[in-house]
């Protein structure tokens, strides 16, 4: 199994996937969001600086997800994993190759419309137990309307879903993040699949890429 990094607009499903892969195959989540909100849960001092730049929908700086990053893969101890939300900007990329990762990836790109995506991110409810639902996409709402299946938590909506915020994370995506596209063509390591497929085609269409 390939380790992979996932690349797509915000609210692709990237995190809804890797929890998937995660569950099904073991591999470990590396979400640079998820590590955030938690240091923002926990009001540690990371989490005091990049409360408001979040809300907001714009990008944390380089060093800071870079050192998270650094840490979490040198404690994996050889575990597949999986890479959501990291690199964003292409120093990120190329500090991944230099200077953290000496193993193989394989990069995925999941494909969705700016329309698609923002419908995805209104829909989106999370519960801090890490799951995460949506109201705008089939097979994916709670069984029971504002409470998670797994844990009978409350659910709510991230500080960043809403439409403001949204197109200012689009916009930082589309001049920020795809630009490293061009980066992982060049190295013959990206293949672009369709985010909007049904979940369990998209999920099969991954094992196939990554086996
Ligand atoms: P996500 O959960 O991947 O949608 O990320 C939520 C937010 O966390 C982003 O909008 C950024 O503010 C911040 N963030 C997460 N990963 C990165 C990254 N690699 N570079 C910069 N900011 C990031």
């Amino acid at each position: 199994m390939k380790n992979i990094i996932f690349i797509a607009p915000p609210a692709a499903g990237k995190g809804t996937i890797s929890e998937r892969l995660k569950e099904n195959l073991g591999y470990v989540h590396i979400s640079t969001g998820d590590m955030l909100r938690e240091a923002i849960k926990n009001k540690t001092s990371l989490g005091l600086i990049v409360e408001s730049i979040m809300a907001k929908g714009e990008y944390v700086s380089d060093d800071i997800v870079i050192s998270l990053i650094k840490d979490k893969l040198n404690s994996l101890d050889g575990k597949p994993f999986i890479l959501d939300g990291f690199p964003r900007t292409i120093n990120q990329a190329l500090e991944l190759d230099k200077n953290i990762l000496n193993l193989n990836y394989q990069v995925i790109y999941l494909e969705i419309s700016k329309k698609e995506a923002l419908k995805r991110a209104l829909g989106r409810i999370t519960c801090s137990c890490g799951k995460t639902y949506n109201l705008n996409v089939t097979n994916l709402k709670p069984k029971v309307s504002g409470i998670c299946d797994a844990c009978g938590q409350a659910l709510r909506q991230r500080d960043d879903d809403n439409e403001e915020a949204f197109i200012i994370r689009y916009n930082n995506y589309m001049e920020k993040t795809k630009p490293i596209m061009d980066y992982y063509i060049e190295k013959n390591l990206l293949v672009m699949l369709d985010a909007t497929k049904d979940m369990e085609k998209l999920y099969n269409d991954i094992i196939e890429v990554i086996k």
